[in-house]
């Protein structure tokens, strides 16, 4: 589905991260153990006994934030293709010709957009990630993840590469370094059975998407023209501010939208009064699902934190699933009703 040289499947998206991240990146710390360990374990410590990692936050909306914040040690950069729960989206292309010209790894995680809509070798980047829990699996009943080599990056290049691992065909090293001191040192290894259902899940990518494409635009456009909502965040919408660049890079514009109510409106009023929309964490469900971003995801981080991300006290993030989009419009609309009628 990317186009990729190899992919390394594991138990969630977070194992697949870290793993990643592990696995590639040198970092350190003081570490007591016994000499008398399992290899693995082993391994893992002298992986772990490495110098540590510094990372710098930036607006990724802007290649030239990214290229402010390189320095002669950085090995990685990591993206989200359209953040959640703000909707931005990053400049995938910009960030890719950087990443290139400097032999940097440049990690796509391609969650929201699913290779439906988008593919991380489109961009130049070097590995594309995914929460396989997400919308390719699609039914919420499975947990997964995966990163997958687009063969892009020159992995002989790469310092932290292990002579151990420089073995075999060369596109396959970065994923065999992975695999070895990723998955099989920390051990998040994909269940047969939630590979089993995230394989069934992905055979009707396409037209689940499509479908929550479908209805993501409708809502985002029914909610844009609601009084009782003063902005909307979804990159389908002309007012989105990387619209055109959603429009050129992606298919269609994803299944995540957020809005933010009026004064006066209290968020969880509206949820209360969906019938059909589930309150519940979790995205790219085929059922639509409904949180108050801030005071449930994003709420450990501090309001502080939350500001600097652009999320909005009132926000309500809303993933679209596959319903009928009448009876999505319908639910909404007889939820704002209810508090028009309050007013
Ligand atoms: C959910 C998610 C993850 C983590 O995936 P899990 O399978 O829940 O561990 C990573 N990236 C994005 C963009 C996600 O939405």
């Amino acid at each position: 589905m990317e186009e990729a040289v190899g992919t390394v499947s594991f138990a969630t998206g977070m194992a697949a991260i870290i793993s990643t991240m592990t696995a590639l990146l040198q970092r350190g710390d003081h570490v007591v153990a016994s000499r008398f360990l399992f290899g693995n374990t082993a391994s893992w410590f002298n992986t772990l006994s490495n110098p540590g990692v510094e990372v710098t936050l930036v607006d990724a909306t802007e290649a030239a934030n990214v290229e402010q914040a390189l320095r002669p040690q950085t090995r990685m950069v990591f993206v989200e293709t359209i953040a959640n729960p703000r909707t931005q989206v990053a400049d995938l292309a910009g960030i890719g010709k950087l990443c290139n010209a400097r032999g940097i790894v440049y990690i796509v995680d391609n969650t929201l957009t699913t290779p439906h809509l988008f593919r991380g070798k489109a961009v130049g980047a070097s590995l594309v990630i995914h929460s396989l829990s997400k919308g390719i699996c699609g039914h919420g009943n499975a947990l997964g993840g995966s990163v997958s080599d687009t063969g892009l990056f020159d992995w002989s290049a790469y310092p932290n590469l292990l002579p151990a691992y420089r073995k075999g065909a060369q596109a396959n090293w970065g994923l065999l370094q992975i695999r070895k001191k990723g998955l099989r040192d920390l051990g998040g290894t994909l269940s047969a059975e939630h590979g089993h259902r995230i394989a069934t899940g992905a055979e009707t990518l396409t037209l689940r998407m499509e479908r929550v494409c479908a209805n993501a635009l409708a809502l985002a456009r029914w909610l844009e023209a609601c009084p009782l909502v003063s902005k909307v965040h979804y990159p389908g919408l002309a007012s989105h501010a990387q619209h055109e660049r959603a429009a050129s890079l992606f298919r269609s514009f994803g299944g995540l939208l957020s809005f933010e109510t009026v004064d006066g409106v209290d968020p969880f009023d509206v949820l209360n009064g969906l019938q059909l929309v589930i309150k519940s964490s979790h995205l790219g469900d085929n059922r639509t699902l409904a949180l108050p971003a801030a005071r449930t995801i994003f709420w450990e981080m501090g309001e502080e934190m939350r500001r600097s991300m652009d999320i909005a006290e009132s926000l309500i993030r809303v993933s679209l699933g596959i319903e009928a989009t009448a009876d999505l419009l319908d639910d909404f609309e007889q939820a704002f009703q209810k508090l028009e009628a309050a007013q």
